[in-house]
């Protein structure tokens, strides 16, 4: 049996699953529209050979109950709410979505840059007021501005592709080296360089093992103050307590975040400043188009592995299991 707990992907997703199906799995669905906790996951594991997972909490203990499972197909990238050293000594495959959500997470990082620039959030809410405040809105074009984009991988590109044909002029810094495609126009710049000199800084950088944030109050204060700084990567890389005091100090001219060092975020000092900061529930890769592309992948992930063959999208290296691939 395979079994899928991704409500939100059915029913466009009915098609892939009958793929599953046709391969002579039965398939199970999850009802339970968020995430499963760890004693939910235990109860429903047994007997399954594949779930197709978002961020069910497949701990340890869970896992002790996986009599059968021979991989977490999860949907998406991150892989935190899996116990993967318990996975290796089970001999259970991860695998990933890499790529499925780029472009999504880049056109989402886009138009936070319009949004900001052009108050569109906060002209909503002055237009709800009913005081027909137009004098407030002082909105700026972000074409002909600089766009500084920090982590240049997939998703670092995508962006630059989207932003260069708009006319914004990108330039980019990659601790790692990583450089465009020659027929990307974008400049390589040092750290220092980009925040002195970006209109708009958007942070596509990995989750890092580092307690130290890649833009804390040092940052913030290099920044011009007309600048403004887009995070859909991950939380902890911004100290949100520096940038909300950059903001009240008006030192930046707004920020968007979309992720952030606690999720979910119920509670924070960030909600009192509410006209030039974007808040959004870690939500730019997600879209119909996405979800869908995600879940073709983690079919293909499970039907590989069911098969006994190895796709690239493993994540970790199980010391044993029953196909011995
Ligand atoms: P990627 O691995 O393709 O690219 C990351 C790039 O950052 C690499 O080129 C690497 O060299 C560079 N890098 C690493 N450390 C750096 C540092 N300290 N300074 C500058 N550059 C550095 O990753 P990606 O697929 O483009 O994903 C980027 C981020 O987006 C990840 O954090 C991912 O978790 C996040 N993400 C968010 C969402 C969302 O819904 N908000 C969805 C998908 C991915």
């Amino acid at each position: 049996m395979i079994t899928l707990s991704l409500l939100d992907t059915i029913p466009a997703g009915l098609q892939e699953l009958r793929r599953l199906e046709a391969a002579g799995y039965s398939i199970r669905i999850v009802t339970v529209p968020r995430p499963l906790n760890e004693d939910e996951v235990a109860e429903m594991v047994p007997g399954v050979r594949a779930w197709i997972c978002g961020t069910d909490r497949f701990t340890r203990k869970a896992l002790s109950h996986a009599d059968r499972l021979q991989v977490l197909s999860r949907s998406g990238v991150g892989y935190d709410a899996i116990d993967v050293e318990a996975c290796d000594e089970r001999g259970i495959f991860v695998t990933t979505t890499p790529g499925a959500n780029d472009v999504t997470v880049a056109e989402f990082a886009l138009g936070l840059i319009f949004a900001l620039a052009r108050e569109i959030v906060w002209a909503d809410a002055v237009t709800r007021r009913g005081t027909w405040e137009r004098n407030l809105m002082n909105g700026v074009s972000p074409l002909g501005k600089t766009l500084g984009i920090v982590g240049f991988g997939r998703i670092g590109q995508k962006l630059a592709r989207l932003a260069i044909p708009l006319g914004i002029r990108v330039q980019y810094y990659d601790a790692l080296g990583a450089v465009g495609p020659k027929d990307l126009d974008a400049q390589c710049v040092s750290f220092s360089e980009l925040l002195e000199s970006s209109d708009f800084i958007s942070l596509h950088v990995p989750l890092m093992p580092s307690a130290k944030p890649l833009i804390s109050g040092k940052e913030l204060a290099l920044m011009k103050p007309t600048a403004y700084l887009i995070n859909t990567s991950r939380g902890t890389i911004v100290d949100e307590a520096a940038l909300g005091e950059a903001l009240e100090r008006r030192q930046i001219a707004g920020a968007a975040l979309d992720v952030f060092s606690e999720e979910p975020l119920k509670q924070s000092p960030l909600f009192e400043c509410r006209d030039r900061l974007i808040l959004t529930p870690h939500i730019a890769g997600v879209s119909s188009e996405s979800k869908l592309a995600m879940l073709r992948m983690a079919v293909d992930n499970v039907l590989a592995i069911l098969a006994g063959e190895r796709p690239p999208t493993i994540v970790n290296n199980p010391r044993k299991n029953a196909l011995g691939v």
